[in-house]
Order: structure tokens, then C-alpha cells, then sequence
């Protein structure tokens, strides 16, 4: 299946969904589960999280979910405001075989920062392609997580076969049941 979007992009917008998913899931609690979350996507600077940077950020998370929730042109000014309260300052790497590609904040900034920074980054390429369609919730109102819609035509309402089953089934009695 060929992607809409670059791999890299898929990724930061996939990373940027599970923090917000498991933080309402009750899953992202302490600086151990961020930790584990940051290596698990062998995000940056997962190595030295403290119980500091995870309050950090937990703060960013709703804005996160603002953000992805939200229409173009508030998106655009969201990620302009995280650029500006982070103190972003994009710049080229290349490091550990990644071929140069851009990084949004200097080495040993906070991790809550560079999460935030990384998320806003992902939505510049979004929002310039007129693209932030893509950033859903899942259909069923028991789950309504957030997952970014890779499908051709930007169809996919749900965020796991198993919330599409649920759904279908439920439709299904319903019909079955009015009938
Ligand atoms: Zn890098
Ligand atoms: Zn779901």
C-alpha cells in the first residue's frame, strides 16, 4: 500500500496519537510508562525521563487533542502558538544512520517540549497540504480514540476492526430488532 503522506510523518502523527490515546486510557501515568512509551517509538531522549518532564508532559496533552481535533486554520495557529511558547528553533540532523532530516529543538531540551514541538512540526506538512482531515476519532462513542486515516479515500471511520465489528453487530441487532 503506497502512503498519502512521508513514512516519517505517518510515524509522528501515530506517535502523537498513542501519548494522547493512552494518557485517556489511564495507561500513561508515571515517568516509567512515558519512558517505555518514548523507547517503544524509539522517540528521542526516552532515556532520562523524570517525574517532572511527565507532568510536562501530561500538560501539552489536551492541546495536543485541540489540535488534532481541530479544523485547518485553527490547527495552523495552535502549532504556531506551540512553536512560539516552546521556543522552537528547527534545524538539520543527520545522526544515528537518519539521513538529515529536521529536528525542532536543540539536543537535551525537555522531552515534554520536543514532543509538543514534534507534534506541531507533523502538523505544518498537514495543514500546508490541506490534509488535517485525516486526524480522526474512532466512530464508536465508547472508544473515540484518536488514529490518522491512511485510506485512499479517506473513509476509514474507526480506529480497529474491533470497534468496526462492534458497530456493525449493534447496527445489526438494531435492524434485526425494528424489523
Ligand atoms: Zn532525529
Ligand atoms: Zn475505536
Amino acid at each position: 500500500m503506497s502512503l498519502p503522506h512521508p513514512r516519517e510523518l505517518v510515524r509522528s502523527l501515530e506517535f502523537m496519537a498513542d501519548v494522547c490515546n493512552r494518557r485517556r486510557d489511564g495507561e500513561l501515568d508515571s515517568a516509567k510508562s512515558l519512558k517505555e512509551l518514548c523507547a517503544g517509538w524509539r522517540f528521542p531522549g526516552a532515556s532520562a525521563v523524570t517525574k517532572a518532564d511527565a507532568e510536562a508532559t501530561w500538560t501539552h496533552v489536551p492541546r495536543l487533542e485541540a489540535m488534532w481535533d481541530a479544523d485547518r486554520d485553527t490547527a495552523a495557529s495552535m502549532a504556531n502558538r506551540i512553536f512560539a511558547e516552546c521556543d522552537a528553533r528547527p534545524h538539520l540532523v543527520r545522526h544515528d544512520g537518519f539521513d538529515w532530516h529536521l529536528h525542532g529543538l536543540p539536543a537535551g531540551a525537555p522531552i515534554a517540549d520536543v514532543i509538543a514541538v514534534d507534534a506541531a512540526m507533523a502538523f505544518v506538512d498537514l495543514v500546508r497540504v490541506d490534509d488535517t482531515e485525516r486526524c480522526k476519532r474512532c466512530g464508536d462513542g465508547r472508544c473515540e480514540r484518536m488514529f490518522f486515516d491512511l485510506s485512499r479515500n479517506r473513509s476509514r471511520r474507526f480506529c480497529s476492526t474491533t470497534c468496526q465489528s462492534r458497530t456493525n453487530v449493534a447496527a445489526f441487532r438494531a435492524r434485526a430488532a425494528a424489523s
